[in-house]
């Protein structure tokens, strides 16, 4: 038998004092016939995570003292997103073969941890031939990402989207997929002091225009943004932001467009002109992947599949993470307890990814 090691929780509130390391024991040997084992390979820590922990999270695992063997008291494992490798699998189970890499189906998994036991047909299986980092953070940022761009709007070639929070890695994912799709992309940012730099980054990307949130805001800039659209009108708008940001942003959009709420990184509400309702017949909606597991049958399989595709041929290129490094074989509960947490405090300057 092995050691697994999982985070928990057993009641919501503040992520790094409420999260603990529980350990217990796998046995190889007799497993369930449908059943497999996986070895954690690496797993973030995504907004939504720490918004599960504090109990404020819309979707959430219960806590429940079936959650994980020979818990005291009921408890939910952390983590929604992960790369896993098959380490055992029951007799019956002949999709996967030993060493495959997989990524948990659903949400509400609970990827922190080292190992799992679960059901085959809990996994999608992805090949090896993108990169770890690419595999354990497919399922939520770059998968958003393609679906706000291909399930909304019928957009062609040639077509323009707008976004803000355009630097986060959503924002990253869309501009390289709407590259890849031949859109044109208007991204609003925020002003630093080295904002070429990051215009720049962006553009190395496929950005089309890089725009300041001062620009967003000026009505003056507005000419030279119609000079760039050329008589064409926006059809798309995605916001990552709300407040004053979502206020601009919406102004730039043409007749009959859709904006697409998915993020609220200002903790503004969404601010709407009342014109664009009425004389632009603006859509205005929101945009949740987890929703859309239900929503649109099948779209967890199909976007992964097409970011795949777009991982292999280059077109979406890696992301960069804060990157911890750990062995399974060096762990106590206490050294997983502690890289979690210090992850849960980093996480606050850039995306945090834990490799076993
Ligand atoms: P990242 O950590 O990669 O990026 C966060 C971005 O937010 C940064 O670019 C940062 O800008 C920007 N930002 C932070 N604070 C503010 C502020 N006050 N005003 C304007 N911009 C701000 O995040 P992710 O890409 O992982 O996620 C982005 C958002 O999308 C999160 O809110 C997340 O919960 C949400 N999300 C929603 C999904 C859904 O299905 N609805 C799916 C995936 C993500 P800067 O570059 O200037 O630092």
């Amino acid at each position: 038998s092995i050691t697994a090691r999982a985070i928990v929780y057993n009641q919501y509130g503040e992520p790094k004092d409420e999260i603990k390391c529980h350990s217990y024991k796998i046995n190889l040997e007799n497993l369930k016939p449908d059943d497999i084992v996986v070895e954690s390979i690496a797993c973030p820590i995504n907004p939504s995570d720490i918004n599960q922990i504090q109990g404020v999270y819309p979707s959430k695992p219960p806590l429940s003292l079936t959650s994980l063997p020979n818990l005291n008291n009921p408890a939910a494992v952390t983590g929604n997103e992960g790369l896993f490798k098959v380490i055992a699998k029951g007799s019956n189970v002949n999709n996967f073969e030993n060493g495959d890499w997989c990524i948990p189906k659903n949400v509400n998994f609970g990827t922190w941890c080292t190992h799992k036991s679960a059901l085959n047909n809990e996994f999608i299986k992805i090949p090896k031939t993108i990169s770890i980092n690419e595999a354990a953070t497919i399922a939520v940022n770059p998968s958003s990402a393609y679906q706000m761009l291909t399930y909304f709007e019928k957009l062609q070639p040639g077509d323009w989207f707008i976004q803000n929070g355009a630097n986060s890695q959503v924002g990253r994912a869309a501009i390289q997929i709407a590259k890849k799709l031949g859109l044109n992309s208007l991204n609003i940012v925020r002003n630093r002091d080295n904002i070429n730099e990051l215009k720049n980054d962006l553009i190395s990307l496929g950005a089309t225009k890089v725009i300041t949130e001062d620009d967003n805001n000026s009505k003056d800039f507005g000419k030279t943004i119609k000079s760039w659209l050329n008589g064409k009108e926006i059809k798309l708008g995605l916001n990552c932001v709300g407040g004053s940001s979502v206020t601009g942003l919406a102004r730039k959009l043409g007749h009959d467009a859709t904006l697409l709420t998915y993020g609220g990184m200002s903790m503004k509400p969404v601010i709407l002109p009342t014109s664009l309702f009425i004389f632009k017949n603006l859509t205005a909606k929101g945009f949740w992947i987890t929703g859309n597991i239900t929503r649109f049958p099948n779209s967890r399989l199909e976007t992964i599949e097409a970011v795949i595709k777009m991982m292999e041929d280059g077109d979406i290129v890696e992301p960069s993470y804060e990157e911890t490094n750990v062995k399974i074989s060096e762990l106590t509960d206490d050294k997983l307890l502690e890289i979690f947490v210090n992850g849960l405090i980093n996480s606050k300057q850039g995306k945090q990814l834990i490799k076993f």
